[in-house]
């Protein structure tokens, strides 16, 4: 009903830029009227959100690849929710779809830069995590970033959670000889071993990082899937073999920083083992989200490949959700559910 339209929705805003971690206060909860569909747009009731790492950069005001999030505005973010109002062609009520105005109840989505996606083929939350920007982050990274071969020797640290997840397992399931994974509780290295199928893991809290990776993989490694930086980044250039390659995925360690943190100390090793280290960013890989998305449902249909995802419910939630995600609540994906 009408009514119904000019319901106001509620919405999560940046106020605060904060100075190393996030506080509650530096968010806010509001609500908003939504305005009048244009020709070419949708109104989307969203179902899931996401938080993700790289949302804390946009929170500061700095320029980045993406820009900082507006103060006194909703912040974005991937989404998937259900159309309601619909006047844009291809765009049904009821179709679920997938678009970047999260961290609110309800969006006026330009239909071009959003996506139908079909729930029956897959979960809503798979969209957001291991077939979407998570997974192709996770293949890009071993596939074309460390030109992962079969037989190699793989580290992932940050493994637990939903980038490193997919990582691992994406690997093995490349012909990786031994996946090694590091995460932040024995929750999670059970988790990588048991159940997702990594050879061995170890809690990175338990003791010296470089330590526990030379007992884990004692010949070396040949490729470093890197998501959290500092420690980890210096563990896995002094465990590399020769030409073995690192992808810089993210350097979760030092986020929230608020000194530049200084970089590994044996750097120059890269030069003794002919080693690279390439940082890279997912959207310049889109063009291989094709060919992952057949390879993942594949994947997944065999078993070589499952997704768990940590949901937290509720937008008033939200920002506890985003502060869970930086502190390592999460196992998998971190999800809101609207
Ligand atoms: P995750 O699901 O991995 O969540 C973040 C995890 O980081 C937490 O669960 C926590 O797990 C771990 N963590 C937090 N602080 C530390 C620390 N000091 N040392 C070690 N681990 C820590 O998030 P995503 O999978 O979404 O992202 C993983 C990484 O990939 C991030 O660095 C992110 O920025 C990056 N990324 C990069 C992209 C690109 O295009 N380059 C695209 C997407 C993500 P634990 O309990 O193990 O500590």
């Amino acid at each position: 009903t009408p009514a119904d339209q000019s319901a106001p929705a509620r919405e999560v805003r940046l106020v605060a830029r904060p100075h190393g971690w996030p506080e509650p206060s530096d968010f806010e909860l509001a609500t908003s009227e939504l305005p009048e569909l244009a020709d070419g747009q949708v109104r989307v009731r969203n179902e899931l959100i996401s938080v993700d790492p790289y949302m804390r950069g946009r929170m500061n005001d700095t320029r980045s690849y993406v820009a900082p999030f507006e103060l006194g505005r909703a912040m974005e973010g991937g989404a998937v929710g259900v159309v309601e109002e619909s006047r844009a062609e291809g765009y049904a009520v009821g179709d679920h779809v997938l678009h970047q105005l999260g961290w609110r109840e309800e969006a006026v989505v330009d239909a071009e830069s959003a996506r139908v996606v079909d729930t029956d083929a897959a979960p809503a939350p798979a969209y957001l995590g291991v077939l979407g920007m998570t997974g192709l982050t996770a293949y890009a990274g071993l596939v074309r970033v460390a030109q992962l071969r079969e037989g190699d020797v793989v580290f992932v640290s940050g493994a637990a959670g939903a980038v490193g997840s997919v990582a691992g397992q994406v690997a093995k399931a490349l012909g990786a000889s031994r996946v090694i994974g590091s995460a932040g509780s024995q929750e999670k290295v059970d988790h990588l071993v048991d159940e997702l199928g990594f050879d061995a893991a170890f809690n990175y809290k338990d003791g010296d990082v470089a330590a526990q990776l030379a007992e884990h993989a004692p010949d070396g490694i040949d490729v470093y899937f890197d998501n959290v930086g500092g420690d980890h980044l210096e563990a896995a250039i002094g465990a590399l073999r020769q030409g073995g390659r690192i992808a810089i995925c993210g350097a979760i360690s030092s986020y929230n920083d608020t000194e530049p943190a200084p970089g590994p100390r044996n750097l120059a090793r890269l030069i003794q083992v002919r080693g690279t280290m390439t940082g890279f960013l997912v959207p310049d890989h889109q063009d291989l989200a094709e060919e992952f998305a057949e390879r993942a449902a594949g994947w997944l249909s065999s078993g070589q490949l499952s997704s768990r995802e940590t949901v937290v419910d509720g937008i008033e939630h939200a920002v506890d959700a985003f502060l869970g995600l930086l502190r390592g609540d999460n196992t998998g994906k971190m999800l809101v559910r609207v």
